[in-house]
Parts: C-alpha cells; structure tokens; sequence
C-alpha cells in the first residue's frame, strides 16, 4: 500500500486547525455574492492567488493576509455555521475522526454580531458537522495577540460560558512580533479559572523567549514552538512540563518559521522525546490536507509509518475533549493501523 492510500486509510486526529484558514474557495465566492463582499476575481482557479500561501509566501505577517477575504465573509451567523459545517465535511474526507477547530471570534463582529453571537453559530456549525459527519473533539476561542489584553479578558469571559457545550480551550494568535503572549496573562488567567485549556501559539516568528512565557502562562499545548530549537533550556522547560507542540510543517516552511521543509525540527524533537503533534493548520491557505501533510513528513522528514502513528496518538492523548472519547477513539485508532500493517511473513 502507498502512503497516500494508507494515510488516508488511517483514522487521524488533528489539534492545530484555524476554521478562517479551512474556508473553501467556492464556498468564500458564495458567501462573497451573498454578502456585497468585493473579490479580487470571479474566477475560482485565480481566486487561490488571493487565498492560498505558497512557497515564497516571506513571512508570518504575509501569511496572515491569505486570511482577509475569508474573514472578510465569515461575518453572520449563517456564514459562520456553513464554514464549519463544511470544515466537518472536509474533515470527514480526509478521514479525521478527532478534530479541534479554533478561530478568533473578535475577527467576526465587523458587521453588528456579538461574541455571543458568533461562538453560538460555530458551535451550531460544529454540532451539526459532527453528527452528520462522526467527529469528536470540540471548538477552541483564539485570542489575538494585537487586541488590547482587555478585550481579550471579555473574550475568556464569553468563552467561558461554553464550557460542557463545545468550547474546549483557549488559544492566542496573532502576529508575533512586538506582541508577547505575557501581555494577556490576565485573559489566560480567566480563562484558566473557568475551566478552558490552554493553548498558545509561540516559537513560530517570535523566538524561544515567546515559548518560556506562554509556558509560564498555563499552556500545556504550544502551537508550533518550532523556534524553542533555539534555546537548550526552552527545550528542558518542554521535556520537564510535559508540554505538547503541535505542529504544522507545510506551514511552517510558509510562514519562514523554518528556512525550508528538509529543515523543519518535528523528527528531531520526537526523537528527544518530547511530545509532538502534526496538523495542517489551515487547509485552504496552506493547501493541505493531513493526508497530505503526513505523506510530506514521511517523504521530506524521513518519519516512519510507525513514528507517524505514534504522534497521531499523542494528538489525541493532548486532546482537550473528555477522556473517555479520547481513550474510546485511541482503541480503534489502534485497531486500524494494526490492520492496515502487512501481516507477517509465515513458515
Ligand atoms: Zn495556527
């Protein structure tokens, strides 16, 4: 069997997944249309231009404006619940059983709707999708690093009351430079008390220091962290909490956080026995599903069926939902790659 058909084969869990980076490309021209959104073009084929990274994509920041448009639409509450539906749908293909979809719910109040209003219609979008296409996992609210703190303390508190209905964690992305996650220790800190994990995005354009302090902040998971490779005693600080990086490599390389892909620690860190996850990030900017994302990893990294399964399972064992559709989903992810293994030569 190849790799494309045994990955695909593999049931998969995904952590690191931003519902305004997954948005279809036809699905934005709709929502465009309906909305008097303006589009750069009506043409699908070079509609991509506008919403997929590339290669050459130079930096973190540029990475971000592939995000506009989608965002751009994403502003009512039908919007909201078909992007995340359709997320399920696609998940669903790519034969994710397990996914945590996140988003920054400040992005989708330009046009009148309240955060309240917006965390509903993801979560009705999730609930939907996950009956209709079989998923666990849950709904994780972004802070964003360039809000002032105060605002972001009213989004914990928002977020807060939809913990036990499908807002599992509480995030923090954003540019990074000029922006420390420590400025919003005190939306963390909220967020903490009222029962959200916590997860932060570091190491990703700002350096190992950005790591420490998310680390300091209540952060079990890190958000790519890939940058922690600079700093042995950030690295201990890993290994010594236990903290998981979730990881996104075709991203990674996009947003220059790694010079090139052949470059990306992810093999190495699991080598180090630190506990490391892989994920797309976003599907439609960094145009890729995890299928794919684990047949680049095998073929850049050099990872192993049986090194990719095991991170597979590490993104469950991280997971934010409850243990026992955790524990349940790790039995028959088990299964299935035993399955899908060659049986043994016999005599
Ligand atoms: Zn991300």
């Amino acid at each position: 069997m190849d790799d494309a058909s045994y990955y695909q084969a593999l049931p998969k869990a995904e952590l690191h997944l931003h519902l305004d980076g997954s948005v279809r490309p036809k699905t934005v021209l709709e929502l465009a249309a309906k909305g008097g959104v303006p589009v750069p073009t009506q043409d699908l084929e070079r509609l991509t231009d506008f919403l997929e990274a590339t290669d050459s994509t130079a930096s973190l920041v540029e990475y971000i404006t592939y995000f506009e448009l989608p965002i751009a639409v994403l502003q009512t509450v039908p919007a909201l619940e078909r992007a995340t539906y359709e997320l399920c749908e696609d998940l669903k293909k790519d034969n994710v059983r397990y996914a945590e979809i996140r988003y920054g719910p400040w992005l989708h109040v330009q046009q009148g709707l309240s955060l309240t209003d917006v965390i509903r219609a993801v979560l009705s979008g999730w609930k939907a999708g996950r009956k209709s296409f079989g998923l666990e996992g849950g709904v994780i609210v972004t802070a964003l690093r360039d809000m002032p703190p105060a605002q972001n303390v009213s989004l914990a508190q928002v977020a807060g009351r939809y913990v036990g209905d499908g807002v599992i964690g509480f995030d923090l992305a954003g540019d990074e430079a000029g922006h420390p996650p420590i400025l919003h220790e005190d939306a963390f800190r909220v967020a903490r008390s009222l029962g959200l994990n916590i997860t932060i995005h570091a190491g990703e354009a700002a350096g190992p220091e950005s790591v420490r302090q998310a680390i300091s902040m209540g952060a079990m998971r890190i958000g790519h962290g890939v940058r922690a490779q600079e700093d042995a005693d950030v690295i201990a600080m890993i290994k010594e909490n236990g903290v998981q990086l979730d990881m996104a490599p075709t991203s990674n390389a996009q947003t220059k956080a790694i010079r090139r892909l052949q470059d990306h620690p992810l093999r190495r860190f699991y080598e180090q026995g630190i506990k490391v996850t892989i994920s797309t990030d976003s599907r439609t900017v960094s145009a890729v599903t995890l299928t794919q994302e684990y047949q680049t990893v095998t073929r850049v990294l050099g990872c192993t069926r049986e090194e990719i399964s095991a991170m597979n399972l590490q993104a469950l064992d991280g997971g934010f939902a409850d243990e026992v559709t955790r524990a349940r989903l790790r039995h028959e992810f088990v299964d299935a790659a035993a399955k899908l293994r060659p049986a043994a030569p016999t005599g």
